[in-house]
Protein backbone atom coordinates (compact mmCIF):
# COMPACT_ATOMS: atom_id res chain seq x y z
CA UNK A 1 0.00 0.00 0.00
CA UNK A 2 1.24 3.35 -1.11
CA UNK A 3 0.44 6.41 0.89
CA UNK A 4 0.68 9.66 -0.11
CA UNK A 5 0.19 11.72 2.68
CA UNK A 6 -1.10 15.27 1.26
CA UNK A 7 -4.51 15.74 2.00
CA UNK A 8 -6.20 16.71 -1.22
CA UNK A 9 -9.49 18.80 -1.64
CA UNK A 10 -11.45 16.50 -3.53
CA UNK A 11 -11.80 12.97 -5.16
CA UNK A 12 -14.18 12.05 -7.56
CA UNK A 13 -14.89 8.55 -7.83
CA UNK A 14 -16.06 7.55 -11.51
CA UNK A 15 -15.58 8.96 -14.80
CA UNK A 16 -19.45 9.22 -16.55
CA UNK A 17 -20.77 12.87 -17.43
CA UNK A 18 -21.22 13.02 -13.78
CA UNK A 19 -18.01 12.87 -13.05
CA UNK A 20 -16.14 14.78 -15.26
CA UNK A 21 -18.76 17.33 -15.34
CA UNK A 22 -17.77 17.63 -11.10
CA UNK A 23 -13.98 17.53 -12.40
CA UNK A 24 -14.81 20.62 -14.63
CA UNK A 25 -16.18 23.01 -12.22
CA UNK A 26 -13.50 21.79 -9.26
CA UNK A 27 -10.61 22.11 -11.51
CA UNK A 28 -12.03 25.86 -12.61
CA UNK A 29 -12.27 26.40 -8.58
CA UNK A 30 -8.98 25.44 -7.72
CA UNK A 31 -9.57 22.23 -6.06
CA UNK A 32 -6.88 20.38 -7.83
CA UNK A 33 -9.25 17.42 -8.12
CA UNK A 34 -8.13 13.65 -8.85
CA UNK A 35 -10.75 11.89 -10.21
CA UNK A 36 -10.11 7.82 -10.11
CA UNK A 37 -12.11 6.81 -13.29
CA UNK A 38 -12.96 2.97 -12.33
CA UNK A 39 -12.16 0.39 -15.05
CA UNK A 40 -14.44 1.46 -17.73
CA UNK A 41 -13.24 5.14 -18.64
CA UNK A 42 -15.75 7.26 -19.57
CA UNK A 43 -18.35 5.09 -17.80
CA UNK A 44 -22.06 3.45 -19.26
CA UNK A 45 -22.06 6.02 -22.17
CA UNK A 46 -18.83 4.37 -24.07
CA UNK A 47 -21.12 1.72 -24.55
CA UNK A 48 -23.99 3.78 -26.29
CA UNK A 49 -24.09 4.53 -29.83
CA UNK A 50 -25.06 7.89 -30.77
CA UNK A 51 -26.59 10.17 -28.53
CA UNK A 52 -29.11 13.01 -29.85
CA UNK A 53 -30.43 14.19 -26.74
CA UNK A 54 -27.50 16.52 -25.35
CA UNK A 55 -28.59 20.00 -25.73
CA UNK A 56 -25.54 21.68 -28.07
CA UNK A 57 -24.89 18.64 -30.26
CA UNK A 58 -28.05 19.49 -33.05
CA UNK A 59 -26.11 16.61 -35.04
CA UNK A 60 -25.64 13.82 -32.22
CA UNK A 61 -22.27 12.72 -31.13
CA UNK A 62 -21.53 9.22 -30.17
CA UNK A 63 -21.05 8.26 -26.32
CA UNK A 64 -17.44 7.62 -26.41
CA UNK A 65 -16.68 10.94 -28.72
CA UNK A 66 -18.55 12.87 -25.60
CA UNK A 67 -16.76 11.50 -23.20
CA UNK A 68 -13.37 12.09 -24.59
CA UNK A 69 -14.64 15.47 -25.07
CA UNK A 70 -15.66 15.84 -21.13
CA UNK A 71 -12.26 14.23 -19.73
CA UNK A 72 -10.56 16.65 -22.21
CA UNK A 73 -12.40 19.67 -20.55
CA UNK A 74 -11.91 18.63 -17.25
CA UNK A 75 -7.79 18.09 -17.94
CA UNK A 76 -7.69 21.16 -19.49
CA UNK A 77 -8.71 22.85 -16.00
CA UNK A 78 -6.23 20.78 -14.23
CA UNK A 79 -7.75 17.88 -12.96
CA UNK A 80 -5.54 14.67 -12.91
CA UNK A 81 -7.45 11.20 -14.12
CA UNK A 82 -6.74 8.23 -12.61
CA UNK A 83 -7.29 4.63 -14.42
CA UNK A 84 -7.73 3.02 -11.03
CA UNK A 85 -10.79 1.45 -9.30
CA UNK A 86 -11.48 2.09 -5.58
CA UNK A 87 -11.93 -0.43 -3.66
CA UNK A 88 -12.51 0.73 -0.15
CA UNK A 89 -13.37 3.92 1.10
CA UNK A 90 -12.43 4.79 4.91
CA UNK A 91 -15.29 7.47 5.29
CA UNK A 92 -14.86 10.04 8.62
CA UNK A 93 -18.15 11.09 10.34
CA UNK A 94 -18.17 14.73 11.14
CA UNK A 95 -17.67 18.42 9.62
CA UNK A 96 -13.93 18.67 9.04
CA UNK A 97 -12.73 14.81 8.86
CA UNK A 98 -10.61 13.16 6.52
CA UNK A 99 -11.56 10.39 4.46
CA UNK A 100 -9.79 7.82 3.03
CA UNK A 101 -9.93 6.57 -0.31
CA UNK A 102 -8.32 3.00 -1.34
CA UNK A 103 -7.72 1.88 -5.09
CA UNK A 104 -7.07 -1.84 -6.30
CA UNK A 105 -3.50 -1.14 -7.75
CA UNK A 106 -2.49 -0.12 -3.66
CA UNK A 107 -3.04 3.60 -3.51
CA UNK A 108 -4.51 4.90 -0.62
CA UNK A 109 -5.06 8.92 -0.78
CA UNK A 110 -6.56 11.32 1.98
CA UNK A 111 -9.31 14.06 1.07
CA UNK A 112 -11.35 16.25 2.61
CA UNK A 113 -14.26 15.85 0.34
CA UNK A 114 -15.39 12.78 -1.95
CA UNK A 115 -17.62 13.31 -4.80
CA UNK A 116 -19.76 9.58 -5.30
CA UNK A 117 -20.41 9.26 -9.04
CA UNK A 118 -19.89 5.33 -9.89
CA UNK A 119 -23.33 5.49 -11.94
CA UNK A 120 -25.24 1.85 -12.41
CA UNK A 121 -24.16 -1.49 -14.43
CA UNK A 122 -26.61 -3.19 -16.68
CA UNK A 123 -28.36 -5.59 -15.20
CA UNK A 124 -29.32 -9.16 -16.30
CA UNK A 125 -32.04 -11.71 -15.45
CA UNK A 126 -30.33 -13.42 -13.12
CA UNK A 127 -30.98 -17.44 -14.23
CA UNK A 128 -28.89 -19.58 -14.80
CA UNK A 129 -28.99 -20.40 -18.63
CA UNK A 130 -27.60 -16.59 -18.68
CA UNK A 131 -24.34 -17.70 -16.84
CA UNK A 132 -23.99 -20.88 -18.85
CA UNK A 133 -23.82 -18.84 -22.30
CA UNK A 134 -22.14 -15.67 -20.33
CA UNK A 135 -19.50 -14.88 -23.36
CA UNK A 136 -20.76 -16.85 -26.09
CA UNK A 137 -24.25 -15.61 -26.38
CA UNK A 138 -25.47 -13.45 -24.13
CA UNK A 139 -24.48 -10.05 -23.72
CA UNK A 140 -25.80 -6.78 -22.47
CA UNK A 141 -24.00 -4.50 -24.74
CA UNK A 142 -24.95 -4.29 -28.33
CA UNK A 143 -22.42 -1.61 -29.71
CA UNK A 144 -19.56 -4.10 -27.94
CA UNK A 145 -20.75 -7.89 -28.98
CA UNK A 146 -22.93 -6.91 -31.47
CA UNK A 147 -20.53 -7.08 -34.51
CA UNK A 148 -19.92 -11.13 -33.48
CA UNK A 149 -23.34 -11.51 -35.02
CA UNK A 150 -23.21 -9.96 -38.32
CA UNK A 151 -25.97 -11.75 -40.62
CA UNK A 152 -27.26 -13.56 -37.85
CA UNK A 153 -30.60 -14.00 -35.68
CA UNK A 154 -30.30 -12.48 -32.10
CA UNK A 155 -32.99 -11.73 -29.13
CA UNK A 156 -33.04 -8.61 -27.56
CA UNK A 157 -34.93 -8.48 -23.93
CA UNK A 158 -36.66 -5.59 -22.82
CA UNK A 159 -39.07 -2.99 -23.79
CA UNK A 160 -37.58 0.39 -22.55
CA UNK A 161 -35.35 2.97 -24.25
CA UNK A 162 -32.42 0.93 -23.98
CA UNK A 163 -33.57 -2.05 -25.50
CA UNK A 164 -34.85 0.04 -28.45
CA UNK A 165 -31.30 1.48 -28.70
CA UNK A 166 -30.12 -1.78 -28.43
CA UNK A 167 -32.37 -3.76 -31.52
CA UNK A 168 -32.36 -0.76 -33.55
CA UNK A 169 -28.31 -0.70 -33.72
CA UNK A 170 -28.38 -4.57 -33.42
CA UNK A 171 -31.04 -4.41 -36.63
CA UNK A 172 -28.34 -2.56 -38.82
CA UNK A 173 -25.85 -5.66 -38.54
CA UNK A 174 -28.52 -8.74 -38.01
CA UNK A 175 -30.61 -10.65 -39.87
CA UNK A 176 -33.73 -10.54 -37.46
CA UNK A 177 -33.76 -9.24 -34.07
CA UNK A 178 -36.79 -10.36 -31.96
CA UNK A 179 -37.62 -8.13 -29.57
CA UNK A 180 -38.91 -10.48 -26.49
CA UNK A 181 -41.08 -7.42 -23.85
CA UNK A 182 -43.02 -8.90 -21.07
CA UNK A 183 -45.53 -6.93 -21.04
CA UNK A 184 -47.94 -5.75 -24.22
CA UNK A 185 -46.13 -2.29 -24.82
CA UNK A 186 -43.01 -0.85 -24.74
CA UNK A 187 -41.56 1.24 -22.27
CA UNK A 188 -39.58 3.15 -24.00
CA UNK A 189 -40.42 6.85 -25.42
CA UNK A 190 -42.68 7.48 -28.17
CA UNK A 191 -39.33 8.32 -30.86
CA UNK A 192 -37.69 5.77 -30.03
CA UNK A 193 -40.93 3.45 -30.78
CA UNK A 194 -41.18 5.05 -34.20
CA UNK A 195 -37.78 3.74 -34.99
CA UNK A 196 -39.12 0.33 -33.98
CA UNK A 197 -41.63 0.46 -36.43
CA UNK A 198 -39.90 1.71 -39.11
CA UNK A 199 -37.23 -0.80 -39.06
CA UNK A 200 -38.29 -4.34 -40.25
CA UNK A 201 -36.31 -6.58 -39.30
CA UNK A 202 -37.13 -5.92 -35.91
CA UNK A 203 -39.83 -8.43 -34.79
CA UNK A 204 -41.94 -7.22 -31.59
CA UNK A 205 -42.87 -9.78 -28.93
CA UNK A 206 -45.37 -8.83 -26.56
CA UNK A 207 -46.30 -10.66 -23.22
CA UNK A 208 -43.17 -12.92 -24.08
CA UNK A 209 -40.34 -14.13 -21.62
CA UNK A 210 -36.95 -16.18 -22.24
CA UNK A 211 -37.61 -19.17 -20.38
CA UNK A 212 -34.46 -20.91 -21.28
CA UNK A 213 -31.32 -20.92 -23.61
CA UNK A 214 -29.91 -24.08 -26.10
CA UNK A 215 -26.89 -24.15 -27.90
CA UNK A 216 -23.17 -26.49 -27.91
CA UNK A 217 -20.08 -25.64 -26.08
CA UNK A 218 -21.24 -22.76 -24.43
CA UNK A 219 -22.78 -21.15 -27.26
CA UNK A 220 -26.34 -20.16 -27.85
CA UNK A 221 -28.20 -21.64 -31.07
CA UNK A 222 -31.42 -21.34 -29.42
CA UNK A 223 -33.91 -19.35 -27.15
CA UNK A 224 -36.88 -20.57 -25.87
CA UNK A 225 -39.81 -18.14 -25.28
CA UNK A 226 -42.94 -18.53 -23.80
CA UNK A 227 -46.36 -16.26 -24.03
CA UNK A 228 -46.83 -15.55 -20.60
CA UNK A 229 -50.46 -14.92 -21.59
CA UNK A 230 -51.36 -18.32 -23.21
CA UNK A 231 -48.14 -20.21 -21.62
CA UNK A 232 -47.61 -21.53 -25.53
CA UNK A 233 -44.12 -22.25 -25.99
CA UNK A 234 -41.81 -21.04 -29.02
CA UNK A 235 -38.15 -21.76 -29.70
CA UNK A 236 -36.15 -18.96 -32.14
CA UNK A 237 -32.99 -19.58 -33.97
CA UNK A 238 -30.70 -17.26 -32.68
CA UNK A 239 -27.07 -16.81 -32.17
CA UNK A 240 -27.00 -14.28 -29.24
CA UNK A 241 -29.05 -13.06 -26.85
CA UNK A 242 -29.03 -9.39 -25.48
CA UNK A 243 -29.98 -7.96 -22.27
CA UNK A 244 -31.17 -4.83 -21.96
CA UNK A 245 -33.66 -5.02 -18.90
CA UNK A 246 -32.78 -1.66 -16.99
CA UNK A 247 -29.56 -1.03 -14.64
CA UNK A 248 -28.65 -1.46 -11.05
CA UNK A 249 -26.30 1.33 -9.18
CA UNK A 250 -22.82 0.47 -8.31
CA UNK A 251 -22.80 1.07 -4.66
CA UNK A 252 -21.91 -1.86 -3.17
CA UNK A 253 -18.28 -0.88 -1.52
CA UNK A 254 -20.93 1.56 -0.02
CA UNK A 255 -22.81 -0.82 1.39
CA UNK A 256 -23.36 -0.23 5.45
CA UNK A 257 -21.56 3.52 4.90
CA UNK A 258 -23.31 5.57 2.95
CA UNK A 259 -27.40 6.12 3.27
CA UNK A 260 -28.77 4.40 0.30
CA UNK A 261 -32.48 3.10 -0.86
CA UNK A 262 -33.79 -0.25 -1.23
CA UNK A 263 -32.19 -1.11 -4.10
CA UNK A 264 -28.82 0.30 -3.70
CA UNK A 265 -29.35 3.65 -4.98
CA UNK A 266 -27.90 6.40 -2.67
CA UNK A 267 -29.81 8.86 -0.79
CA UNK A 268 -28.61 12.68 -1.10
CA UNK A 269 -30.75 15.85 0.41
CA UNK A 270 -33.80 16.99 -1.48
CA UNK A 271 -31.98 19.84 -4.20
CA UNK A 272 -28.85 18.92 -2.50
CA UNK A 273 -25.61 16.25 -3.33
CA UNK A 274 -25.11 15.86 0.58
CA UNK A 275 -25.04 11.89 1.43
CA UNK A 276 -24.94 11.51 5.19
CA UNK A 277 -21.51 11.51 5.54
CA UNK A 278 -20.44 15.72 5.96
CA UNK A 279 -18.09 16.31 2.97
CA UNK A 280 -19.24 13.08 0.93
CA UNK A 281 -21.34 13.94 -2.20
CA UNK A 282 -23.13 11.86 -5.06
CA UNK A 283 -24.31 12.42 -8.44
CA UNK A 284 -25.27 10.96 -11.48
CA UNK A 285 -27.00 7.42 -11.84
CA UNK A 286 -25.69 6.55 -8.91
CA UNK A 287 -28.06 8.58 -6.87
CA UNK A 288 -30.68 8.91 -9.33
CA UNK A 289 -33.12 6.05 -10.12
CA UNK A 290 -35.67 8.18 -11.92
CA UNK A 291 -34.04 10.74 -14.81
CA UNK A 292 -30.66 8.36 -15.58
CA UNK A 293 -29.75 10.97 -18.65
CA UNK A 294 -26.09 12.23 -19.40
CA UNK A 295 -27.59 16.00 -19.19
CA UNK A 296 -29.20 15.00 -15.49
CA UNK A 297 -25.72 13.55 -14.52
CA UNK A 298 -23.73 16.18 -15.82
CA UNK A 299 -26.49 18.46 -14.13
CA UNK A 300 -25.57 16.69 -10.48
CA UNK A 301 -22.24 16.52 -11.07
CA UNK A 302 -21.85 20.01 -11.82
CA UNK A 303 -24.15 20.47 -8.52
CA UNK A 304 -21.64 17.93 -6.23
CA UNK A 305 -18.47 20.40 -7.20
CA UNK A 306 -20.32 23.43 -6.13
CA UNK A 307 -21.31 21.97 -2.74
CA UNK A 308 -18.48 19.83 -1.93
CA UNK A 309 -16.39 23.89 -2.69
CA UNK A 310 -19.09 25.51 -0.22
CA UNK A 311 -18.07 22.68 2.62
CA UNK A 312 -14.83 23.31 2.11
CA UNK A 313 -15.28 27.26 2.56
CA UNK A 314 -17.08 26.63 5.60
CA UNK A 315 -14.93 24.14 7.16
CA UNK A 316 -11.79 25.01 8.94
CA UNK A 317 -8.84 22.15 8.57
CA UNK A 318 -5.71 21.93 10.62
P1 LIG B 1 -36.18 0.87 -18.13
O1 LIG B 1 -36.26 0.57 -16.68
O2 LIG B 1 -36.80 2.09 -18.68
O3 LIG B 1 -36.80 -0.36 -18.96
C1 LIG B 1 -36.51 -1.69 -18.62
C2 LIG B 1 -37.28 -2.61 -19.53
O4 LIG B 1 -36.89 -3.95 -19.24
C3 LIG B 1 -38.79 -2.55 -19.33
O5 LIG B 1 -39.42 -2.83 -20.55
C4 LIG B 1 -39.02 -3.69 -18.33
O6 LIG B 1 -40.29 -4.25 -18.42
C5 LIG B 1 -38.02 -4.70 -18.81
N1 LIG B 1 -37.62 -5.63 -17.76
C6 LIG B 1 -37.16 -5.34 -16.51
N2 LIG B 1 -36.86 -6.47 -15.84
C7 LIG B 1 -37.16 -7.49 -16.68
C8 LIG B 1 -37.08 -8.90 -16.56
N3 LIG B 1 -36.62 -9.49 -15.46
N4 LIG B 1 -37.47 -9.64 -17.61
C9 LIG B 1 -37.94 -9.07 -18.74
N5 LIG B 1 -38.03 -7.74 -18.93
C10 LIG B 1 -37.66 -6.96 -17.90
O7 LIG B 1 -34.62 0.80 -18.43
P2 LIG B 1 -33.79 1.39 -19.65
O8 LIG B 1 -32.41 0.93 -19.40
O9 LIG B 1 -34.41 1.02 -20.94
O10 LIG B 1 -33.87 2.96 -19.50
C11 LIG B 1 -33.44 3.60 -18.30
C12 LIG B 1 -33.54 5.11 -18.43
O11 LIG B 1 -32.59 5.59 -19.37
C13 LIG B 1 -34.91 5.57 -18.92
O12 LIG B 1 -35.23 6.75 -18.27
C14 LIG B 1 -34.68 5.81 -20.39
O13 LIG B 1 -35.58 6.77 -20.92
C15 LIG B 1 -33.24 6.30 -20.42
N6 LIG B 1 -32.58 6.01 -21.71
C16 LIG B 1 -32.65 6.94 -22.69
C17 LIG B 1 -32.07 6.72 -23.92
C18 LIG B 1 -32.18 7.77 -24.97
O14 LIG B 1 -32.94 8.72 -24.78
N7 LIG B 1 -31.45 7.68 -26.06
C19 LIG B 1 -31.36 5.48 -24.22
C20 LIG B 1 -31.38 4.54 -23.14
C21 LIG B 1 -31.97 4.80 -21.93
P3 LIG B 1 -41.55 -3.64 -17.65
O15 LIG B 1 -42.00 -2.46 -18.44
O16 LIG B 1 -42.47 -4.79 -17.66
O17 LIG B 1 -41.07 -3.30 -16.27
Amino acid sequence: MSEDTTILQTIIIGSGPAGFTAAIYAARAEMNPILISGMELGGQLTTTTEVENFPGYPEGITGPEMMGQLQKQAEKFGTTVIIDKVTEVIFGNKSGDIHTVKTSSGKEYKTKTVIVSTGASAKYLGKDFEEKYRGGGVSACATCDGFFYRGRNVVVVGGGDTAVEEAVYLAKICKTVYMVVRKDYLRASKIMQEKVDATPNIVLMYNHEVVDLKGENGLVSQAVVVNNQTSEEKTLEVDGIFVAIGHSPNTDIFKGKLEMDETGYLIVRPFSTETNIPGVFAAGDVADKRYRQAITAAGSGCMAALDAEKYLAHNKYP
